[in-house]
């Protein structure tokens, strides 16, 4: 049996505990990039969220099905593309390259499937076809539009008032805001310039809502389990894809809805039509480690504001550190015989601990606060006595489980330079001092220092951990 986990769903309000609709696997859906630029730390928190979200559930016991899909048509995308003078194909396709070169240096794990929304254009028009048959459309002008008040659900998630809406307003933008609810477009008849195809609606391209009702349904089912987004997709975005996949089916679409509030910077949301934004090419330009980003991006639980700072950010970088320093030194001090410095109920204790943080609506917060309990009473056993190999095992594995669910255990690259690497030069350093060739001792050790690397002469021969 997988473990209980509870979120706060936003369809309902309420904290509930997660019952997949077929036992033990999970299917969802995340709103993935827009295509037209490099995604910013923004995007990437959103996106995290959502790998932590599948890490978490895959550790609790549950198979996950996963999409995330790619926006490579929209209002935004053909713009990029016409400025540039180049196919939508050709633009879109290094703007997926660089996404998936970003997640790979945050290391996120895949999804199972990211499809283009290009490549499901029947699928979208035969859902269009449905709704018409259904009675929850018009035409105008050659575009096909939802009539809202044909859908007396209209409004539950993000609870907005349709009363107000006066009958046949239209609205032909992907992105409006509340005070412009009105009926959607799902068809967009085709503009001089615009890429299009010919469909029974006549030539055209989808609108942006269309096509993750469409790529949901077609990948994970008309029901299925969690869908996430940030908040700014619940209204219009998600209330939409609501209007046509129930409209279109009948049947519930998504059981759990998950929201991520935003990245701000300055109490503003961080967004590229504000210019206030990073993309993580900047940040690891400027130097900046990735797994520090990504602590930094998943330490806030996803329903709060995350505020983005440099100091923030060195102060995930310190954390980071302080997880690979301890372990090293873990591992360069060899076990204690017998004693109870650390005793293995404790390490069980904090992974009970680490799990029901997650499992409260994925509060990151308090996983990373047992973790830096259980750090603190590692460091502490080891400077009085020791720490036995049984007690050993047990943290390894549940450090081993800390990664898999949080990906964030230093490995052996950084800007210091590998593991292996200091370890050789640590281990030339104390053969330069048998042979009592001080002089390159001296320089390897000046060496290391620049390196940010600080060397410790024990009894148990030198180990070096990272200046925090
Ligand atoms: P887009 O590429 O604009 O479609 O956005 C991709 C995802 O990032 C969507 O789920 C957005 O809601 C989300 N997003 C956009 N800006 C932010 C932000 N400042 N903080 C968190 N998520 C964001
Ligand atoms: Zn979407």
């Amino acid at each position: 049996m997988p473990r209980e986990i509870r979120f706060l769903n936003t369809m309902t309000r309420r904290v509930e505990v997660f019952h997949p609709l077929e036992t033990g696997h999970v299917r969802m859906y995340n709103c993935g990039p827009t295509v037209y630029n490099f995604v910013h730390i923004g995007n990437l928190r959103t996106f995290l969220f959502e790998d932590v979200l599948r890490r978490t559930l895959q550790a609790f016991g549950y198979r996950v099905t996963q999409v995330m899909n790619l926006t490579d048509i929209d209002d935004k995308t053909i713009k990029g593309a016409a400025a540039e003078g180049v196919s939508l194909r050709e633009f879109t396709d290094r703007y997926i390259a660089a996404f998936f070169q970003d997640i790979d240096a945050l290391r996120f794990q895949r999804a199972e499937h990211y499809p283009r929304a290009t490549d499901f254009i029947p699928q979208q028009v035969e859902l269009v076809e449905k709704l018409t048959e259904r009675g929850h459309t018009y035409v105008q002008d050659g575009s096909t539009y939802f009539r809202i008040a044909t859908f007396r659900d209209y409004g539950k998630l993000s609870g907005i008032d349709v009363d107000q809406v006066r009958a046949g307003a239209r609205v032909d933008a992907d992105e409006y805001e509340k005070e412009d609810v009105r009926d959607f477009v799902l068809w967009k008849a085709s503009k001089p310039g615009e890429p299009s195809w010919e469909t029974v609606l006549g030539a055209g391209r989808p609108g942006w809502h269309l096509e993750c009702s469409a790529m949901a349904m077609a990948l994970l089912g008309e029901s299925f389990d969690i869908h996430t987004g940030a908040v700014d997709n619940i209204f219009p975005h998600h209330e939409n894809e609501i209007a046509q996949s129930e409209g279109a089916t009948g049947r519930p679409f998504v059981h759990t809805w998950l929201h991520a509030e935003h990245l701000i910077v300055e109490g503003q949301k961080m967004a590229k039509s504000l210019g206030n934004f990073f993309t993580l090419r900047d940040l690891l330009e400027r130097g900046h480690d990735p797994l520090a980003i990504r602590y930094l991006l998943i330490s806030v639980p996803y329903r709060q504001k995350l505020n983005f700072t440099f100091d923030g950010l060195h102060a995930a970088a310190a954390g980071v550190e302080r997880i690979g320093n301890t372990l090293r030194r873990l591992a360069h001090t060899p076990p204690a015989a017998s004693g109870e410095a650390l005793v293995a109920s404790e390490v069980d204790a904090f992974v009970e601990e680490f799990d029901g943080g997650l499992a409260d609506d994925l509060n990151t917060a308090r996983a990373l606060g047992a973790l830096h309990t259980l750090l603190t009473r590692v460091n502490q056993a080891l400077d009085g006595g020791g720490i036995t190999t049984d007690v050993r095992d047990r943290l390894a594995a549940a450090i081993a489980h800390v990664d898999g669910v949080l990906g964030i255990v230093p490995r052996s690259q950084s800007p210091a330079g590998s593991d292996a690497e200091i370890d050789a030069l640590v281990a030339e350093r104390t053969a330069a001092r048998r042979s009592r060739d001080f002089a390159r001792a001296d320089e390897i050790r000046t060496e290391l220092t620049e390196r940010g690397i600080v060397l410790e002469d024990t009894p148990h021969g030198t180990v070096w951990h990272r200046a925090g």
